[in-house]
Formats: structure tokens, sequence, C-alpha cells
């Protein structure tokens, strides 16, 4: 295959190296910009699965573009961007960078500690594993990578911030986007035109982050789902227990007890099931042992069945 080959079948692989992006995937970004202004008023963001960094080199540009806007009016504070992927990333001027598994508890404390006392205004997250070709799988993993990214987001992101993730529109997403809408009153599914159509890739767009009240972010306990933690220490809406209803009061029989056939007293009948089993899977397997018990010479093992002697008597 020619050098120029993939230019001429991937116009965005082209501009980005024209246009000095790392991945054409920055022009994902921009796109989802100019639709729904996820920039406006950013000065810290954290770009999470973020190699080989085209993302951050967008957040970079925006952030410090924002920068000088801010000081021509006199309020403003320098960008500060965190960068986190599992694979080692060229450095980039202004892009702190974190190497690690965001799926990973110390990581996700790494990027945690980075915002000791500050929040970021925006979190965005391309994140996608290593695709398996076993499609169920893929599509689990990418849907762990955003739950690990909302959950760094819960800690780190100041009230109406914005969370950016890539998503799989697949069977299952209803669900990604039930656990977004908790945490974001507008949550919007974004497709750019840089993204195949061809592909099940999209972009959630969260925003005006606004946790549940009494809400507090615990690594050990992520998105209220219960992992195992000190419960005790869980209180208010992060202690949700579902109700376990018991049907059937006191006075019923116990199914897991054993009684006497004359029951409380009443006189013991046999009765016949009310319906047999019409086509049982067994049947054979009786019919077998039925003739050989009766000593039948027309007994012949049958090869095609899955039963010998030895299972049957
Ligand atoms: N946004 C990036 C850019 O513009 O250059 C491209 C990101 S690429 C599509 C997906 C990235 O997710 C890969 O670099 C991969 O290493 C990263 N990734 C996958 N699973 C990860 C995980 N568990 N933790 C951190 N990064 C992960």
């Amino acid at each position: 295959m020619g050098k120029t080959s993939k230019d001429k079948r991937d116009i965005y692989y082209r501009k980005a190296k024209e246009e000095g992006w790392r991945a054409r995937s920055a022009f994902k970004l921009l796109q989802i910009d100019t639709e729904c202004h996820i920039f406006d008023g950013v000065s810290k963001a954290v770009d999470l699965c973020a190699a080989p960094g085209s993302w951050s080199q967008v957040l970079a540009r925006k952030l410090n573009e924002n920068y000088k806007k801010a000081l021509e009016k006199g309020d403003a504070s320098p960008p500060k961007i965190v960068a986190v992927d599992l694979q080692a990333m060229a450095p980039l001027e202004g892009v702190i960078q974190l190497q690690g598994d965001i799926t990973n508890t110390n990581t996700a404390q790494q990027i945690i500690a980075h915002f000791d006392n500050t929040q970021a205004d925006l979190v965005v997250c391309d994140g996608a594993p290593d695709v398996t070709g076993l499609h169920d799988m893929d599509i689990f993993i990418q849907s762990q990578l955003l739950l690990a990214a909302l959950n760094i987001t819960t800690h780190i992101l100041r009230p109406g911030g914005t969370f950016v993730a890539k998503i799989f529109r697949a069977k299952d997403v209803s669900f990604l986007y039930a656990q977004l809408r908790i945490f974001f009153p507008y949550v919007y599914c974004t497709k750019p035109s840089s993204s195949r159509n061809s592909s099940i890739e999209a972009f959630v767009v969260c925003k005006d982050y606004s946790p549940p009240k009494g809400y507090k972010p615990h690594m050990l306990n992520p998105l209220l789902t219960h992992e195992p933690c000190n419960f005790e220490e869980l209180t208010g809406v992060n202690r949700i227990i579902v109700p376990f209803v018991v049907c059937g009061d006191l006075s019923q029989p116990d199914s897991d007890m054993c009684y006497p056939l004359n029951y409380r007293g009443k006189e013991y009948k046999y009765h016949e099931p009310v319906q047999t089993p019409i086509a049982p899977p067994y049947a054979e397997a009786l019919s077998l042992l039925e003739n050989r018990r009766a000593g039948s010479s027309a007994f012949v093992f049958d090869h095609d069945t899955d039963f010998n002697e030895a299972d049957i008597s």
C-alpha cells in the first residue's frame, strides 16, 4: 500500500497532519465544541484516556485563548490541564501528564490529588479499549471506562461543570444515560461528522454538574453502587437500600422445613400431579430402563442417544 493511501481514504487523518494535531480525534472535540460550547469560561480541565494527545492539544489551545481573554478583563486564573493514559505520552507544553489505568483506584486518587484545593471546570474522556473483536466484551469494557471516568469526575468537577465522554450506542446505552442523568440535568448524545457513521461511537455531553443532595464521592462506593466498603460509614443518599419484601405471613408453611404427612392433624391422601410433563427430555431414558427391568430381549443400545447402561441404572 502506498504512503498516500490513508491520506486518500481519510480526510481527517490528512487534515490532522496538516494542522499539527497528533490524531484525527482532535476534530471530534472541536466539532462538539462548535455545537455545544464546552470550553466557555473553562480554565481547569482533565483529559482522561488522552494518548497520543490531540484532545490535550485542543484543551491547551482553547484554555490559553480563554486565559488571554480573561487577562484583558483583569480576571484570570492560569489554565490547568491534567492528562492521563495507560500509554506514555510525548510531553505537551502546559499539560501535566500521568500514566495509569483510570479504572484503578490509585490512578484516580493521583488525578484527584492534583485538584486538592481546586475543582475542574471540564472533564473529557475519549477512552476506548483495544478492540478484541468480541462485540459484547468491547462494549462492556468501554462502558466501564465511562463509569470510571464519571466516578473520577464526581470527585473533581465543580458544580455547574461539564463532562464529555465517548460512549458506544449499543444495547444497554440507556442504563448509562440514566446513570449520567443522576449527576447532570442536561445529557446530550452527540455524533461529530469526523466520527465515522459506520462506528457505534458517539459522545455524551453532560452539562451543569449537580450531584444529588448529600452525595459524597467515594472511591469504594462509586456512583452510588455498593462495592465492598465500610457500609456503616455511608449515610443519606449515599446509603441506598433496596427494600426486601417478604410475601406471606408467619402462619404459612416454611418452604425450607420438612413436615409430617398429616400436617396440622389433616389426614394424608395421595394425589396425582395436576399436569405431568408432556415430552420430558428424560422420557427415553425411562423407557430404556423399563425395558431392561422387564428383561426384554428387544433391548438394543442406541448409539445415537447420549445414554448408556451406566447412566440409566
Ligand atoms: N483522545 C485521544 C487523542 O485525541 O489523542 C485519543 C484517545 S484513544 C481513542 C483511546 C485511549 O484510551 C488510548 O490511548 C488508550 O491507551 C486509552 N485507554 C484505554 N483504556 C484505558 C484505561 N483503562 N486507563 C487509561 N487509559 C485508557
